[in-house]
């Protein structure tokens, strides 16, 4: 199954898009995952794409699109795969409808509100690259799956935070009507537990228990 996670920043995404990695056997492919490895790396994407990310606005198409295509081809991705942050717009669908066969989307759906709580209390894992909220963690700075230093993403700072949503907005929320056109669209409350949520997920995909 070829499968999309659309959503607004924050709306768990990479959340759901991982538990169900683990569900269904098939990779999580992450564009922002893909460009902040690149950003670290030094890589020549990475440089180019290090100033957008910072600033909350989106990497140039052509860029996200290269890499996703080249992501595609690799062996793990025949059984299918999903997309967690891609496309995020138009023209990143119409470019992904020449190269991909989509079975779904799924669209989390979350208020601005929970949004801008969720993102300015997000913090993550240098090392193993596990996410929490500062709401679990008890005033501890530390991983609870490794040990390691928990860290703030750069642009989960609040003027940041503004930006993307704004962004998403513009640009990434008209994709809702687009697949939604096309019969593919199936919209989840991303509102609860984890857990609720991901059950939610399930049921959308006709997987529930
Ligand atoms: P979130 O969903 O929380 O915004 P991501 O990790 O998906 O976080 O994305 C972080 C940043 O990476 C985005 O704000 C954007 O700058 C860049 N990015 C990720 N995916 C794309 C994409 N498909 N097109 C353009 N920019 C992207
Ligand atoms: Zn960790």
């Amino acid at each position: 199954m070829n499968m999309i996670f659309l959503g607004p920043p924050g709306a768990g995404k990479g959340t759901h898009a991982q538990m169900l990695m683990d569900t269904l056997g098939i990779p999580q492919i992450s564009t922002g995952d893909m460009l902040r490895k690149a950003i670290k790396a030094g890589t020549p994407v990475g440089l180019e794409a290090k100033t957008f990310i910072d600033a909350g606005a989106l990497v140039p198409d052509d860029v996200v699109i290269r890499l996703v295509r080249e992501r595609l081809l690799q062996q793990d991705c025949g059984k299918g795969y999903i997309l967690d942050g891609f496309p995020r717009t138009v023209a990143q669908a119409m470019a992904l409808g020449e190269i991909a066969a989509i079975d779904v989307v799924l669209n989390l759906d979350v208020p601005d509100a929970e949004i801008i709580s969720r993102l300015s209390g997000r913090r993550v894992c240098g090392s193993c690259g596990g996410t929490y909220h500062v709401s679990w963690l008890n005033g501890s700075d530390k991983c609870p799956a490794c040990g390691e230093q928990l860290i703030m993403r750069q642009d989960d700072s609040p003027e940041t935070v503004a930006n993307r949503l704004a962004v998403y907005k513009e640009q990434t929320a008209p994709l809702i009507k687009f697949y939604s056109d096309l019969g593919l669209l199936r919209t989840v409350m991303g509102e609860g537990t984890p857990d609720e949520i991901q059950a939610k997920v399930l049921s959308a995909l006709h997987m529930g228990a």
